[in-house]
């Protein structure tokens, strides 16, 4: 079994985007006062507020404010084990002794989903009907596949999304000696262990200059004017813009290598304390990660293995085994002892390929 989340346009009209708006207001205030709740326990007697003991109060705050009649009772449960969550990450982190920010609270505006965990909800040919809702016009842009589990409505820069998650059968592909190793890029995207080169698409460089137009927009509008709201807004959906469009390119890719090898090895670029020399591969690893991300559920999905190695040195290292140092503005790869003369990420990436060969313990002894 393996989870998917199928992200789909919907389109209310004026009153259900009226309810859709209230309701994400009432659980933005049911999640503020929850989080105050455990705040106060926490900070006053270092006492910790546990759901079941939240949960329970619903009937009694639904008994004091009418309103929240309104809204499914399982989006509010869902509200509360949000906060739940938040807590639990919150206690992991002071356990581990790491720098522990206290959950914060969420503006109504900031406060942008809300979740049906289970029930209250269905697809129906282009409706998607919500309980206490209605019946919403949704637009299937892809068929919806797979057995749906959970709903979150969510609201970005004034429009409106359903995003479903799945659980589907895994469904292998026919199997592959074919292997490949994938070194992040700097100027391209990735470099492939066979040299090709994948580069971004042309129309993110277009679509980066339409945000920094929206940016200044922003800038030169009066603060709390309408004008401004509006630019913040056409701001929010440039954004929103370069999100989607690079999420398609990274399914496309990761659609390509998962069809086309079995073994995947990536760099390992999640771990603490990495060398120098790195700090510009982090840099990118925000986009990074949401790729390997879609590669590790569609290898999962399709019987492939995405192997994660050790990213240290792997562009200071010959085939051969020799040390070459390189600054980052050398893209020539030139091995005094082998001989081998070569792009520099297509180097790395087959020391990458090389390294998802040789087991783990291995590679770490040498460092
Ligand atoms: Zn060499």
């Amino acid at each position: 079994m393996s989870k998917l989340t199928f992200r789909y346009r919907i389109y209310p009209t004026k009153p259900q985007t009226a309810l859709l708006d209230s309701t994400l207001s009432y659980c933005s205030e049911l999640y503020n006062a929850a989080l105050q709740e455990r705040r106060d326990a926490w900070r006053i007697n270092r006492e910790s507020v546990n759901f079941a003991g939240q949960s329970a109060q619903l009937p009694e705050i639904k008994a004091a404010r009418e309103e929240l009649e309104n809204v499914y009772s399982q989006v509010l449960q869902d509200t509360l084990h949000r906060v739940d969550k938040t807590f639990k990450a919150f206690f992991a982190r002071v356990k581990r002794g790491d720098k522990a920010g206290f959950p914060r609270f969420r503006s109504r505006a900031r406060y942008d989903s809300f979740t049906y965990p289970q029930l209250g909800f269905s697809v129906k040919g282009a409706h998607l009907c919500l309980s206490k809702i209605g019946k919403v016009k949704i637009k299937l842009h892809r068929p919806l596949q797979g057995k749906v589990k959970t709903l979150t409505v969510k609201r970005e820069a004034g429009r409106w999304f359903a995003c479903l998650s799945v659980e589907c059968e895994a469904q292998y592909l026919p199997p592959t000696l074919e292997s490949v190793g994938i070194d992040v890029g700097l100027t391209a995207f990735a470099t492939l262990s066979d040299g090709t080169e994948v580069d971004n698409p042309r129309y993110y460089r277009e679509a980066q200059t339409k945000l920094r137009k929206a940016q200044r927009k922003v800038a030169r509008r009066k603060k709390g004017s309408h004008r401004r709201r509006k630019a913040v807004q056409l701001l929010q959906r440039a954004h929103a813009h370069v999100h989607n469009q690079r999420a398609d390119f990274h399914h496309k890719i990761s659609r390509w290598l998962v069809n086309n090898y079995g073994v995947i090895a990536v760099e390992d670029l999640n771990v603490k304390g990495l060398a120098s020399g790195m700090l510009a591969k982090s840099v990118n690893d925000a986009g990074w990660s949401a790729f390997l991300d879609k590669v590790a559920y569609k290898a999962e999905n399709a019987g492939r293995g995405l192997v994660k190695v050790n990213a240290r040195g792997t562009s200071q290292t010959c085939l051969c085994g020799t040390h070459t140092p390189k600054t980052l503005s050398q893209r020539w790869h030139q091995c005094s002892a082998c001989g081998l003369s070569a792009n520099r990420d297509h180097v790395s990436a087959q020391i990458i390929l090389s390294r998802a060969r040789i087991p783990p313990s291995s590679v770490n002894a040498s460092h």
